[in-house]
């Protein structure tokens, strides 16, 4: 397969999408649309906390449910039509969230990338793996790296990238991710669906593998 110029993860929340993006944008030249980190920095922005949109859609945020899906789809194409225009190509590892949004996306492929030039990649994992990976997933106070469990990583208290304090997010809570979970069989699920009816090609990758591997699973698709 030729590279494609955009590439959408789908898979439950902890199955490596945003790092496998990462992965991607730095082997493959695409610009890493992270839509989960956008929404967080647009809704944990001080300046804008007072705003009463803003402040509905940090609760939705913070408490695991989906923000608003108007909303999120009008940074989204906004977004992405910017970069088309720009020329870049272009991974997602947090949109489209729901069907509204895949339906809007949907067109800005179409229109402005092509859709033979669009592939999912689905990174299948289980819903232990996923309350699991998320449970024990904290991240950096002042960078937001996020640093996933492991054994050399569990008895770390600050950011090995910046020396910030690593701190478990409010979304980690087993609760939230549960909740996370459902909504991604509700929303997410359909929306993947719904662009593959459409013709777009799509890969299933096992992601309950270790991330290096997965990667490499993931770039022998592309060498074909
Ligand atoms: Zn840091």
């Amino acid at each position: 397969m030729i590279l494609p110029k955009v590439v959408i993860f789908f898979g439950l929340p902890g199955s490596g999408k945003g790092t496998q993006a990462d992965v991607l944008a730095k082997h493959f030249g695409f610009f890493h649309f992270d839509t989960g980190k956008e929404i967080e920095k647009t809704v944990h922005n001080p300046a804008k906390r007072k705003d009463p949109v803003i402040k509905r859609e940090a609760k939705f945020f913070d408490t695991g449910f989906l923000n608003t899906p108007s909303w999120v789809e009008d940074i989204v194409k906004k977004r992405t039509e910017e970069y088309a225009e720009a020329g870049r190509n272009l991974v997602f590892s947090g949109s489209p969230r729901t069907l509204p949004e895949a339906k809007g996306l949907f067109k800005v492929f179409k229109k402005l990338f092509g859709l033979k030039n669009v592939l999912i990649i689905f990174l299948d994992i289980d819903e232990e793996t996923s309350i699991f990976r998320n449970s024990h997933r904290r991240v950096c106070h002042d960078c937001r790296i996020p640093v996933i469990w492991s054994k050399e990583t569990k008895d770390l208290t600050h950011c090995p990238y910046c020396g910030g304090k690593l701190v478990k997010r409010i979304l980690d809570n087993p609760q939230i991710i549960k909740e996370r979970i459902k909504e991604y069989r509700k929303k997410s699920e359909p929306s993947m669906k719904f662009l593959k009816s459409k013709g777009i090609k799509m890969i299933c990758i096992d992601g309950e593998k270790y991330p290096e591997v997965v990667s490499k699973d993931i770039a022998s698709h592309f060498n074909k």
